[in-house]
């Protein structure tokens, strides 16, 4: 197609050996339609906005196209899913497109919800609107609120019919990262030398340069994929701890959806959480709460374990897996009391803010307080406590609690101003609450966009109030279901 002929395009993941992954095509939907395409991820591969509405581009994302002569592939993984070792996984329902190379770096195209491959196992190989229109919209809010994540590109629509608790209709999300490998890819080589020193190698040259130790003229490998770990151990730490600090839950932290690169992956039943509960779980198919929202650090850290024991193989020795592996606890309490001490405007973590904080976390999850309002608001309770406490049933402990963190501010001292400004960039007034999303898919199954497109606006820029839009700030009415999501897409 022509809008591809000024990209540079490849497929660096083929040149793995041949176990790494099979050669399939897509199987396009049938009338297709572009429900929503993304000018911002556009752009990050080099395409303009005027592209997006060309029958090609369409048809690419449909399904039914190439990356100009790249054939398309589906990549080998395992995985341990509910902490269960799952065996061959695999891209099921996805299929790499390629990549694209791009001065600021390359980027892969995949189709997800595109047919069957030959890691589909019992699957259909579809992917239904409703997740799609999830996985779409949650890619652009955690870019919105500088959380790495894949990107969304866009979202192809169809009347084909998938068949799920009820029959719902089919739809292919285009995703965009520089890598898809999941810890899942280096689980899938764990017995065997040759193919783990490939993927190792692989990674590291493409993505992690830095990590590379050399003996001699000689790639040290033990070396190399220890560091790697170490630096895989760091990401992921951070990663978690941004999570945290938005009351996201992943709902299936699998070892299959564990980003190499440290990014939030594979967008299913997911939550921002409205009301806070610390043991929150937003996946209904997750009946043991294995992955609730105070889970999810500790989760992580068993997901990098499954990882270290994977590269074994190469001849790394245990204490030198450990050895990457032990700052995990470190980098994650770091980077989260440092975004906390942020979000609660203080200039600097002190172990004396652990009370405090502790407090805070007692008094919403007592309350169950909205978590994205209660720390937006907090930033003007200095002026006027009421819309700040307003949020809690019973105000008493509330109010002391607001009183201790007032004295705390005060024993800082600066610039309120400023500092109610800093917590106004670093608090969301906006997140991808599950019942806005819903409204989205509700009118995406009628072919209606343009919730989505409001919902961009405000995800895109989630710190900036938007005048008319006060309703998409709050949790849902009283009355209004909640909405229920399960590994079901
Ligand atoms: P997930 O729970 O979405 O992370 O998927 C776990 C595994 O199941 C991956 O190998 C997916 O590719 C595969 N999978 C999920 N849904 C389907 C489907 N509808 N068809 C084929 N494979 C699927
Ligand atoms: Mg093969
Ligand atoms: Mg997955």
């Amino acid at each position: 197609d022509p809008f591809l002929a000024g990209l540079r395009t490849g497929c660096s993941f083929a040149t793995l050996p041949r176990g790494f992954y099979s050669q399939v095509d897509p199987r396009p939907l049938r009338e297709p339609r572009l429900l929503h395409a993304n000018p911002d991820a556009a752009a990050l591969i080099g395409l303009d906005a005027g592209v997006l509405r060309t029958p090609g581009f369409l048809a690419l994302c449909a399904g039914g196209g190439r990356l100009a002569d790249v054939p398309p592939v589906a990549t080998a993984y395992s995985g341990h899913q509910f902490g269960v070792w799952a065996g061959q996984l695999g891209d099921g329902r996805a299929h790499l497109l390629g990549d694209v190379q791009t001065p600021g770096g390359s980027w892969e195209i995949q189709l997800k919800g595109s047919g069957r491959t030959p890691y589909s196992r019992m699957g259909d190989g579809w992917a239904v609107l409703r997740s799609s229109v999830r996985e779409y919209l949650a890619s652009e809010a955690m870019a919105g609120l500088g959380i790495p994540t894949t990107r969304a590109l866009a979202l192809a629509a169809s009347d084909d019919p998938v068949v799920r608790e009820t029959v719902e209709t089919a739809a292919i999300v285009t995703r965009l990262a520089p890598s898809f490998v999941r810890f899942g890819h280096f689980e899938h080589w764990g017995h065997s030398h040759h193919e783990q020193k490939a993927l190792l190698d692989y990674v590291v040259g493409h993505w992690y340069p830095g990590c590379r130790v050399m003996a001699g003229s000689e790639t040290d490998t033990p070396a190399t994929a220890c560091r790697l770990l170490a630096e895989v151990v760091r990401r992921t730490a951070r990663l978690i701890a941004q999570w945290q600090l938005v009351g996201f839950c992943h709902g299936v932290m699998n070892t299959d959806n564990m980003s190499i690169l440290g990014l939030t992956l594979d967008y299913g039943p997911f939550g921002f959480m409205d009301a806070f509960q610390a043991n929150h779980v937003c996946n209904h198919s997750d009946t043991a709460g294995r992955y609730a929202w105070n889970a999810q650090p500790a989760v992580a850290r068993w997901n990098l374990y499954r990882l270290a024991g994977s590269l074994l193989v190469l001849g790394c020795d245990a204490p030198a897996l450990e050895a990457s592996l032990a700052p995990f606890e470190a980098e994650f309490l770091a980077a989260y009391r440092a975004g906390l001490a942020r979000k609660l405007g203080l200039n600097a973590w002190r172990p004396a803010d652990a009370a405090l904080e502790d407090d805070w976390w007692n008094l919403l999850h007592a309350q169950q307080a909205d978590f994205t309002q209660a720390f937006r608001l907090l930033a003007g309770a200095d002026l006027d406590a009421d819309p700040w406490l307003a949020l809690f049933a019973d105000r008493a402990p509330a109010r002391a609690w607001l009183d201790r963190y007032l004295a705390r501010l005060s024993e800082q001292g600066g610039d309120a101003a400023a500092r109610r400004a800093a917590m106004l960039r670093v608090n969301p007034l906006y997140v991808l609450r599950n019942h806005l999303a819903q409204r989205a898919i509700e009118a995406a199954q009628r072919g209606d966009a343009s919730e989505i497109d409001r919902l961009l606006v405000l995800l895109r820029d989630p710190y900036t109030e938007r005048p008319g839009f006060e309703s998409y700030a709050c949790p849902p009415a009283a009355g209004e279901p909640a909405v229920a999501v399960s590994c079901s897409s």
